[in-house]
């Protein structure tokens, strides 16, 4: 499974429609919140994603991105959870959420390990590795790339059985592309019985961020670009001024990128209720599909095949 629950899509400021940034991504085993704005736990009954998050990313450290995070590890607390949480994000991540997390009167019940990630890191995690890279913005700040692992091909059996491989260990080696030598010396190229390994799927969240070439690169050839998009056209010097990037800034990436499909988010409030403007301008600079965010919005990613 790989899905993308947008639990706030509003910039800096909520309203009655949207709440401010958090994405829940549920990947297998694991369940990551990217960002925790204010409110975040609420959205998360409200559109059902449950509680068993196995991890926090956060982008960056302005407060519409991270001020619910205070309140959700104190709800996890109080339900009792044992299973440590790993919280990521970029400088002063461990300074800073040693305080905000950490620092109230009462001891949580279970362990917040905090790790300061660096663009340019690769974390494992159950079947991916999270990738954060450098955006641009007014402080420190990273987007995140979500690369589920490759899968093995399909294995042919009957051409194992063929090639005079016992079943058994010796085909869980070749489903892993590895060569097997059998007992008489005589080695099996896993391409004859198995198909090449299936890629894995790629999903990257910039939060907040100027267009930067830094974010086609990270971000080339994604199933998924989630892109901020706080202004449309009209404000594009204002996108300069608070380091945002418009509608049409985040199409361009897309576009540079590869990717297959675009999400908005992260939308001024003067967007709110008709975002129809930053979805017309968006896709004047990316062909594939764009679609706006909206609170409780829930996007599939099926396997290729
Ligand atoms: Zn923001
Ligand atoms: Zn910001």
């Amino acid at each position: 499974m790989l899905r993308l629950t947008f639990l706030g899509t509003s910039g800096a400021m909520p309203t009655a429609a949207r709440n401010l940034s958090g994405l829940s991504v549920r990947h297998g085993r694991e369940h990551y919140l990217l960002d925790c704005g204010e409110g975040t736990q609420r959205q998360m009954i409200r559109y059902g994603t449950g509680f068993d998050v196995t991890a926090i990313c956060f982008t960056h450290f302005h407060a519409d991105h991270y001020i619910g995070a205070i309140g959700f590890v104190r709800t996890l607390s109080m339900l009792g959870r044992e299973r440590p949480l790993d919280v990521y994000g970029p400088a002063p991540a461990r300074a800073f959420l040693q305080g905000l997390l950490l620092g109230g009167t009462d001891p949580l019940s279970f362990e917040i390990r905090i790790h300061e990630v660096r663009p340019g890191d690769a974390i494992r995690r159950d079947g991916a590795t999270l990738l954060p890279w450098a955006t641009q913005h007014r402080i420190t700040s990273v987007g995140w790339v979500l690369q589920e692992d490759a899968r093995p091909g399909r294995f042919h059996p009957e051409r194992a059985r063929e090639a005079g491989v016992p079943e058994g260990e010796l085909w869980g080696e070749l489903q892993h592309g590895r060569p097997v030598t059998l007992p008489g010396g005589r080695v099996v190229e896993p391409a004859s019985i198995v198909e090449p390994l299936r890629r894995g799927r790629r999903v990257a969240v910039t939060g907040d961020t100027r267009p930067c070439p830094a974010t086609p690169e990270a971000t080339r050839g994604s199933d998924l670009l989630v892109h901020e998009c706080t202004f449309g056209d009209g404000e594009a010097a204002r996108a300069i001024e608070t380091t945002h990037s418009t509608a049409r800034e985040a199409g361009r990436m897309a576009r540079e990128a590869g990717a297959a499909r675009l999400v908005l988010t992260h939308l001024s409030t003067r967007y709110d209720t008709d975002p129809g403007t930053l979805l017309a301008q968006a896709t004047e600079e990316f062909a594939g599909p764009v679609e706006v965010a909206r609170d409780g919005m829930v996007v599939e990613m099926p396997h290729a095949e």
